[in-house]
């Protein structure tokens, strides 16, 4: 898989540096997703409190995609409102969807779109996609 050298930096950095990465004791709710295919798992931990998404938190294992990915979602969706990360999360999916015939917004995905280049492998789309579908069910489940 080869993708832009700037991106390759932005998302190792990730990988080796990752944010986020240690449960917080404090949630509203707690999923556990996995990439079969892949071999990556992730558990990930959500404080969402009066439609503010207070914390992001989780710990997991698998390939440089999936945990630079999670570690890039998470830092994106905290400080957001319930209904902006959503939105962003939606950003992603459709930026994971487009065969590598787009970009990705930048002021909405931030280093997100340095993912970008993955749409292009079908194989990898659902490594880094993990950490955002996790974020997702979970903010699902802090709402009932
Ligand atoms: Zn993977």
């Amino acid at each position: 898989m080869e993708l832009d050298s700037l991106y390759q930096e932005v998302i190792l950095d990730h990988y080796r540096h990752p944010l986020h990465k240690k449960l917080s004791a404090d949630f509203s709710a707690q999923v556990h997703h996995v990439n079969p295919s892949c071999g990556d798992e992730i558990t990930l931990n959500v404080m969402i409190k009066n439609g503010l998404v207070e914390n992001v938190s989780w710990e997991g294992v698998g390939c440089s995609i999936s945990q630079a990915s999670t570690s890039i979602a998470a830092d994106l969706m905290i400080g957001k409102s319930l209904k902006q990360a959503l939105t962003t999360v939606d950003s992603f999916s459709q930026l994971m969807s487009s065969k590598g015939t787009e970009a990705g917004d930048e002021e909405v995905l931030e280093d997100g779109v340095a993912l970008a280049g993955v749409s292009k492998f079908p194989a990898r789309i659902k490594c880094a996609l993990l950490g955002w579908m996790a974020f997702k069910d979970a903010a699902i489940q802090s709402k009932v």
